[in-house]
């Protein structure tokens, strides 16, 4: 048989009779030396109609009728582009998720592939056939074979997960952009494309709010190391490569349930300092952040998060052989920050932490995706009576800092519990960020996101003591809520004897509300205090596998949102990550802030058509 390729047409590239035949005529010429597998979404904004139509009968309608619905948007798309394609004497022919074949969990609206039968697919294809499949739908394994979908935007995954079950060639998305760029266009139009960009990197842009490809669809290219192109439906342009390094062979049976989990890695050489009752005033980060970054030392772990006193912690953790150097700044740094308006806020001080730390960390994949692994590493530190003073999540990474005399049994209990071999990072030098064929040094900085759809949660006053967030984050799982940015409060407060902490996360803001009620359920039977939600923020971050050996990139961030008069209410980093919560008024302000500071605007303008 001849090479194959899979290609996926996104809603705008056939959001009419017109931009249908346009693609066909694409296809066509790739037909002619080649067996091709389309996949398609539903054209233009149908599916957000559709969603709305079932509101306007129900305010929440039952996710099995959603499905069957919304399933219905890509089968109008097959048949359109089959007979576009017969018309120009291409044989071809339309087929649902179901006839094809494309298993799936019964999870409806969110299901994930488990297997694809290629069976039908490969007899299309031996006799010359373009296959157009419908994407975003599956067919659930159970007896009833229920109609499915993989969640909004899923028809990405629909094509990646197919391309890997066919072994094909490449998998190219063709978009209504010119591949990816480094931030959303529609924000900031001087937007540039880059030629390439890292699974790991592309997974956390996703999970930030890039929706320029659904973070599961980077998963299974990533997993099985399907070449990944995102091109233009309207210019020959070559897009942007999405590279991994070559994968571990894995079985195409339940696809999108292998481990996420790759490894247990930790660092003993950490160590940690708070800065306490900050005034919350924008530019604080910057000036501390800043002066660090003279001394070029090295931060890994931020975290910052405001308090109802309205004054801010931040907590950061170093190099054990920059522990004194980086408390020397934050002391000069102190009286300069000028007195909290009230007094009775207390007076911003400095805390080194005198007991030795170390990072635990989950290397893998699609980790913010799947929140029963945090709650699962949560779960298992508390049963091994380890206590977490902080905690940072990510897709490709979930840590928590512990006391190095837990690390050893933090270690052996997670690759227990996750069934993987562990890595020692500690004396390893910085130049272990990922670097592909052909860079040298990847940027510090590669792009930037903007998530207004977010919402904060807090907690306060939880007992200090392991297992707490093996409890909280273990309840949102059990709902499949995912969480970002976890903040755990340096202060304790002592109440009624008993230390206690806050712990503070953001959540998507459609699942804010069903997080808040489980929580304020729970609150009550534990003896929490008062639980917040807010949903008035914005996320904003930056993604770079250089950021690792480049100390500097989070003072910049912060400096570029101080000079924007940006207030930053929350920070979280991971290793390839830097994310601040915003108020969402200063989202977008925020977002074109630092996308310039980092150089990221190029001189041509990116104009998305309708
Ligand atoms: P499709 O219908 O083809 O799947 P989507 O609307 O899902 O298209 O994704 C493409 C859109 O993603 C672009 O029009 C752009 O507005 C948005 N986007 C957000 N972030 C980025 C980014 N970093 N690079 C490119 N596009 C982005
Ligand atoms: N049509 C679906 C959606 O709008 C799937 C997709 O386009 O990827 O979410
Ligand atoms: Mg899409």
């Amino acid at each position: 048989m001849n090479m194959l390729v899979v290609q996926k047409y996104g809603g705008t590239s056939v959001g009419s009779a017109e931009r249908i035949k346009a693609v066909a005529q694409r296809i066509a010429q790739t037909a002619s030396d080649r067996s091709v597998v389309v996949v398609v979404s539903a054209m233009g904004k149908t599916t957000d109609g559709l969603v709305k139509l079932a509101n306007e009968i129900s305010p929440n309608p039952c996710r099995r009728e959603m499905d069957m619905l919304l399933s219905t948007g890509e089968q109008v798309t097959i048949a359109l582009m089959s007979m576009a394609l017969q018309e120009l004497g291409v044989p071809a022919i339309s087929l649902t998720g179901a006839q094809v074949g494309i298993v799936t969990e019964a999870e409806h609206s969110r299901a994930r592939i488990l297997h694809i039968q290629t069976e039908r697919i490969e007899e299309h294809l031996q006799l010359g056939e373009v296959v157009v499949v419908a994407g975003f739908q599956g067919i659930s394994q159970s007896r009833h074979q229920e109609i499915t979908t993989l969640g909004r935007g899923g028809s990405d995954t629909s094509a990646v997960a197919l391309a890997a079950a066919l072994q094909a060639e490449r998998c190219e998305i063709y978009t209504d952009v010119p591949g990816i760029l480094t931030t959303d266009p529609r924000i900031v139009p001087e937007a540039q494309l880059m030629p390439e960009i890292t699974c790991d990197e592309m997974l956390e842009l996703a999970s930030l709010g890039a929706k320029v490809l659904h973070p599961r669809a980077v998963e299974i290219a990533r997993n099985y190391g399907m070449p990944l192109v995102v091109l233009s439906s309207w210019s020959d342009e070559p897009g942007t490569r999405v590279v991994s390094a070559i994968p571990k062979r894995r079985a195409l049976q339940d696809l999108e349930l292998t481990k996420p989990v790759d490894a247990v890695e930790y660092d003993t050489n950490q160590a940690a300092i708070s800065m306490l009752h900050l005034p919350d005033s924008p530019g604080v980060a910057a000036k501390l952040f800043s002066g660090i970054a003279v001394q070029n030392i090295d931060v890994d772990l931020i975290i910052q998060s405001i308090h109802e006193s309205k004054t801010n912690d931040i907590a950061f953790t170093v190099g054990k052989d920059t522990l004194k150097q980086a408390a020397a700044v934050a002391d000069a740094i102190l009286p300069t920050l000028g007195k909290n308006s009230d007094p009775s806020l207390g007076e911003p001080e400095v805390k080194t932490e005198e007991r030795p730390i170390a990072k635990v960390s989950l290397v893998g994949a699609g980790m913010i995706g799947r929140p029963r692994v945090a709650a699962k590493m949560f779960e298992t530190l508390a049963v091994a009576g380890v206590n977490i003073v902080m905690i940072s999540t990510s897709e490709v990474k979930v840590s928590c800092v512990v006391d190095a005399e837990d690390c050893e049994k933090a270690v052996n209990s997670l690759c227990q519990a996750f069934e993987v071999d562990v890595a020692d990072i500690s004396s390893s030098d910085t130049s272990r960020s990922v670097t592909t064929d052909s860079e040298e040094v990847p940027p510090p900085v590669r792009a930037v996101a903007l998530d207004i759809k977010q919402a904060r949660l807090a907690v306060r006053h939880i007992p200090d003591r392991p297992g707490m967030a093996a409890q909280i984050f273990g309840l949102l799982a059990q709902q499949n809520i995912s969480v970002d940015m976890i903040i755990q409060s340096q202060r304790c407060h002592s109440m009624d004897g008993v230390l206690t902490r806050d712990i503070a996360f953001t959540v998507s803001q459609p699942e804010g509300e069903t997080a808040y009620q489980t929580l304020v359920n729970a609150a009550v039977e534990f003896g929490w205090g008062e639980v917040v939600l807010e949903n008035g923020i914005a996320k904003v971050s930056v993604v770079g596998s250089g950021m690792i050996a480049h100390p500097g990139v989070a003072a910049q961030m912060f400096e570029a949102l101080a000079t924007s008069q940006v207030n930053i209410l929350m920070i979280a980093t991971s290793e390839i990550k830097i994310s601040c919560v915003v108020e969402e008024k200063d989202g977008v302000k925020a977002l074109q802030a630092i996308h310039k500071a980092f150089g990221l605007s190029g001189n041509d303008v990116i104009k998305v058509p309708a």
